[in-house]
């Protein structure tokens, strides 16, 4: 790694996908980067490992999905060959089959959302259902990822959202709130509607092809995050098993050192990269951060339960497509299932099947006994796919992550924190972090891990920033909407008095 700086010592906490970002490139620039993680290894919530049997395990599977440019020029940068083919994807309700998903980029290139609209395949749901969702179309236009935006948006559920436009029960029920459960993790009366609308365009609607998925040929842990934290350890200090408790702040507004039980790392810039639980954990136990308020406003954020478990079973299941995600089994709580043998490497010539099954916002899950949990899953998978019936689960493992994902709840767009904060030299970063990138969960902590090494970089004036690829612009039928609404939002806004709520 090149040595540009005068070896500036940046301290990063939390080594996610955001936290390795800003370490990467900081050490590629020559700053003296420290990364402390709490945990035993790197990768945060997307981290793997053995179990005491050899048994590859991670915490959920996760899907990079055609948008993700900035990881998958990561991944070309590190050489490295992490990923599966382009997938295909179905979904499943206690009534069987209900939509299977092409790979939409080899079909015929149409305006969006008519891709989305005409090709993906749905069983039962009825044609007058899927056109109730076209008055949402005026949403999704005004929707523009700005900061008035998101307050226009944020108050609102996305429940109420789809209500408003006329989006039928079936449609919402079937369609919508699934999505909500996989993509924000939450039901839709949980969720913003400014992150529902901002989820559901990154990944399905701005382009034909942006619901395509890949994902790792084996945990993500040890395809991407062992050749990259090698390749990082070349010009940082990777210290794991460092969790930080508080800051150390002088009186010209500066953090200089970072506090971790007994140790304390010196610091001229530092780059917070933890989730919400995380952070509300630091503040509780730090002086310095409590006294500014937007960190003590972190506390009105929350974070969500999630369930991973991996389940081995002694014969061979057809599973038509790798992976899966369902609905209706619980009315708050969606889940995927992956067919391990078709997608992991390692268990492709297994003579069983390996199945992991995911479960998010999994509340009333976690505190079962893993024999109930397994007969859970055993007893779901069933419902999709009949074989698993009459199989018997020789293996598993059930890996509970309370409090682990982002909540976008109504309202918590304002608690939020952007990546300068009120300190002068104390960058945040992490998948919760506002940006007006415009991508979401891992690409989008990735970014906002670039973006805050990028800020370090600027304030020191030493380096060269890191070149973060923009998502493509909007379709010019979306971007010529959006320039007449917003005329039209400021039009109004000149004749009307700001009399109403926004
Ligand atoms: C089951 C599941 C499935 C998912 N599926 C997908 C998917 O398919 N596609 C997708 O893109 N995203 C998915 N996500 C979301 C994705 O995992 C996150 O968006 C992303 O990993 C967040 O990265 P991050 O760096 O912001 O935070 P994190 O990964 O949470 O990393 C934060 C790190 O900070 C550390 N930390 C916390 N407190 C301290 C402290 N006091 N001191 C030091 N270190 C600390 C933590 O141990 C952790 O390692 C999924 C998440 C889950 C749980």
């Amino acid at each position: 790694m090149s040595q540009v700086s005068q070896g500036k010592r940046v301290v990063v906490v939390g080594a996610g996908w955001a936290g390795l970002g800003a370490t990467y490139h900081l050490a590629k620039q020559g700053y003296d980067v420290t990364l402390l993680e709490a945990g035993s290894y790197p990768g945060g919530l997307v981290a793997g490992w053995k179990t005491a049997a050899g048994r590859s395990v991670e915490a959920g599977i996760h899907g990079f999905w055609y948008p993700y440019s900035n990881i998958f020029s990561l991944i070309n940068e590190l050489g490295i060959n992490p990923f599966t083919t382009w997938t295909r994807s179905a979904q499943y309700s206690p009534a069987g089959l209900e939509v299977e998903s092409p790979i939409f980029q080899n079909l015929p290139q149409l305006p969006t959302p008519l891709g989305t609209f005409l090709y993906t395949q749905f069983k039962r749901l009825p044609l007058i259902d899927r056109l109730s969702a076209l008055p949402l179309l005026y949403a999704v236009i005004d929707f523009d990822n700005s900061d008035e935006a998101w307050r226009r948006y944020d108050f609102v559920t996305a429940r109420e959202l789809f209500k408003d436009f006329g989006v039928s029960f079936r449609l919402y029920r079937e369609s919508f709130e699934p999505m909500l459960l996989v993509g924000l993790f939450a039901p839709g009366e949980q969720c913003s509607a400014a992150a529902a609308l901002g989820m559901l365009y990154y990944f399905i609607l701005a382009h034909q092809p942006d619901f395509d998925v890949v994902w790792c040929r084996g945990t993500v842990g040890e395809k991407i995050f062992r050749p990259w934290v090698e390749r990082i350890e070349t010009g940082a200090k990777v210290l794991a098993n460092r969790r930080v408790t508080d800051l150390i702040v002088d009186s010209d507004n500066r953090a200089t050192g970072v506090v971790c039980g007994d140790e304390v790392f010196d610091a001229d810039a530092v780059i917070f990269a933890v989730g919400i639980t995380g952070m509300k954990k630091i503040v509780s136990s730090s002086p310095n951060l409590q006294k500014r308020q937007e960190f003590r406003n972190l506390n009105n954020l929350g974070a969500i339960d999630v369930l991973a478990t991996r389940l081995w079973f002694d014969r061979k299941i057809h599973i038509k497509r790798p992976s899966n995600a369902c609905f209706g089994f619980d009315t708050t709580t969606g889940w995927t299932f992956f067919d391990l043998n078709t997608l992991h490497d390692e268990y492709r010539h297994e003579p069983g099947t390996v199945v992991e099954a995911d479960f998010y916002h999994a509340n009333q899950f976690l505190s079962l006994e893993n024999e109930e949990i397994v007969s859970i899953v055993q007893r779901y998978l069933a419902t999709c796919v009949p074989e698993f019936r009459e199989a018997k689960v020789i293996d598993s493992s059930v890996i509970r992550l309370p409090q682990a994902v982002s909540h976008f709840a109504p309202g918590s767009y304002r608690y939020m924190l952007p990546a300068k904060t009120s300190f002068k030299n104390v960058f945040m970063s992490g998948d919760w972090i506002v940006n007006r990138h415009g991508s979401w969960s891992q690409e989008k902590a990735y970014v906002t891990g670039l973006e805050a090494a990028n800020l370090v970089i600027s304030s020191f004036g030493e380096g060269t920033p890191v070149k973060i690829l923009p998502v493509q612009p909007d379709e010019a039928h979306i971007q010529l909407g959006r320039v007449v609404n917003k005329t039209a939002r400021q039009i109004g806004k000149f004749i009307l008095p700001q009399f109403w709520l926004p």
